[in-house]
């Protein structure tokens, strides 16, 4: 709304000859009542026709040339008063001039008013327009494919179908497929943005709209659900559905309706469409690549927990195979050593114990079962496990120091798991030692709190230490410097520890020799 209030032209219809005609007309007429007012004998309120020349006026003078006419006719209705009558007057006559400028007046309140009234309508009709070439700007440029549809059809048809007293359209559809078709038929396509003609084609070779057969399949069932949403009187609807392009193609779209909340508007009901065809068919590879994986990553799982029962088993039956020879040997003396033969035995099942714990370990993390944690005691279990190796100890000539701090918490966790990362880091000492054929045969043991709820367990060695090229590849699966070795020792042992939020580190002492340092949360953060 650009034109100023004053500048409209009151009742403006025709153009300059039409305004110039109805000026002189209005001049004429004013002319003519001054002159019957004030020559001629005729009594009555003749001033009164002067609302006619106003109403002319108010057809081609603005707002301030109408306040100029009336001010005009009103001084000529004075005038014709005065020269009339003089001085003498009379009531009568003055009532006929009040009633005369009263008219005048009405009337010039009823232009203004009207006035009023009109310059309200043009800007409500403005901001119409702009909001209508607003949406309309937004529709044609819009980058999603944008359609106005004619649901009204439709609608009604469902609604009828409702009176009937059919409550459940499913149902009803799924009893008479031919109404899907029907439904089809009757949406008509009334525009479409260029993103939706380049989505699906335009909407017919002429331009003309048309029915929604053209793209979708007869008794499309996502096409049912759009219609339940109608016949349940939702307010919007959102869903999948195929669509068949122009050229024939058929494309995955996501579509997302707002209905009106009048019925009279479904006859423009815009419908919004975002192709998901290749997004689709990405997510479809994807899975498919992910499903891959999950294959490969079983297989490499399996294979690395077969490596990990081959090393882990392969101490405790070391271990039965030499309790098992010393047992025949106490048997073949003469007379047999029955106590040392039921020592070997009672050894034999405690190793043969720990094998069947190992494997039943292996088994709850390849069936995702949980292990039970307990509550240990490191103090208890390290002397537990130090009698496991005790034979390895003696062979070798190794003392195991244990140097407990005073207040070390109980640490929850799964035993067998930690006993056999004990167990790995202290042959690895044994063989460090052994090794590199050290005097000094010692292996310190130390358990001691930390900060934070977490309590620490390393094991040092009096071995030559980690050598430099060993030093970042320690924990990497099959590194091993060892002739017979597997490398997978360390590996193992950090990952079980990790998997219960614990940590292991190694590191070569300052006075000498390997250190590895177990972290242990004093809860399982697993559970
Ligand atoms: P493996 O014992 O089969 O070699 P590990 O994973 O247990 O496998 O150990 C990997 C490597 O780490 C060993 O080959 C060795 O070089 C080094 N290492 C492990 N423990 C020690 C230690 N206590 N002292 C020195 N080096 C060690």
């Amino acid at each position: 709304m650009t034109t100023e209030r004053t500048g409209i032209v009151f009742n403006h219809r025709g153009g300059v000859g039409h305004s110039a005609a109805v000026g002189l007309i209005a001049v004429a007429l004013g002319a003519i009542v001054f002159y019957i007012d004030t020559f001629t004998e005729i009594e009555g309120a003749i001033a009164v026709l002067y609302v006619i020349v106003l109403l002319l006026a108010s057809e081609i003078v603005t707002r301030a040339g109408l306040f100029l006419t009336v001010a005009v006719c009103i001084a000529l209705a004075v005038a014709s008063y005065v020269l009339t009558h003089g001085p003498d007057t009379d009531l009568q006559t003055f009532l006929r001039l009040a009633v005369s400028l009263s008219a005048l007046a009405i009337t010039m309140a009823l232009l203004l008013r009207n006035e009023m009234f009109r310059s309200e309508l043009l800007a409500k009709n403005a901001a119409i327009r702009d909001s209508e070439a607003r949406y309309r700007s937004i529709f044609d440029r819009a980058r999603v494919a944008l359609w106005e549809r004619d649901y009204s059809q439709v609608r009604s048809f469902l609604m009828e179908l409702k009176g009937t007293g059919i409550s459940d359209l499913r149902q009803h559809a799924h009893n008479h497929p031919e109404v899907i078709d029907r439904c089809i038929n009757l949406v008509r396509t009334v525009a479409a943005n260029e993103a939706a003609v380049e989505l699906l084609g335009p909407l017919s070779a002429d331009g003309s709209p048309g029915s929604m057969a053209r793209y979708i399949a007869s008794g499309d069932l996502a096409f049912l659900n759009l219609m339940d949403a109608i016949f349940n009187e939702q307010t919007y609807f959102e869903g999948r559905g195929n669509v068949t392009t122009e050229s024939g193609e058929t494309k995955l779209v996501l579509l997302s309706v707002s209905f009106p909340e009048d019925p009279a508007a479904f006859n423009r009901v815009v419908v919004g469409m975002v192709d998901i065809t290749q997004r689709e068919l990405t997510q479809m590879a994807l899975d498919e690549a992910r499903a891959e994986l999950t294959k490969a990553s079983k297989a490499a799982t399996v294979g690395a927990l077969s490596a990990s029962l081959a090393h882990e088993l392969n101490q405790p039956l070391g271990a039965i195979v030499v309790n098992a020879q010393t047992l025949l040997r106490w048997l073949d003396r003469d007379p047999p050593d029955l106590t040392a033969v039921s020592r070997s035995a009672e050894r034999i099942i405690r190793d043969s114990q720990r094998a069947s714990e190992i494997i039943q370990n292996t088994r709850n993390l390849l069936s995702q079962k949980e292990s039970k944690a307990e509550w240990i005691d490191l103090y208890a279990l390290v002397h537990e496990t130090r009698a496991l190796m005790e034979q390895d100890l003696q062979r070798d000539a190794i003392l195991v120091d244990v140097v407990l701090s005073a207040n070390v918490p109980l640490v929850k966790g799964v035993r067998i798991e930690l006993q056999q990362v004990m167990i790995n880091l202290m042959t690895n000492a044994i063989q460090a030692i052994n090794g590199a054929n050290c005097a000094i045969r010692r292996i310190t043991v130390g358990i001691q709190p930390l900060e934070s709820d977490k309590v620490s367990l390393s094991i040092r060695d009096s071995g030559p230490g980690i050598s430099d090229e060993a030093a970042g590849k320690l924990f990497a699966p099959f590194y091993t410097t060892k002739s017979s070795g597997m490398g997978m020792g360390l590996s193992i042992c950090r990952s079980t520890l990790e998997h219960r939020g614990g940590r292991l580190d190694g590191f070569n002492h300052p006075a000498g020799g390997a250190v590895f340092e177990i972290t242990l949360p004093v809860e399982d953060r697993h559970e």
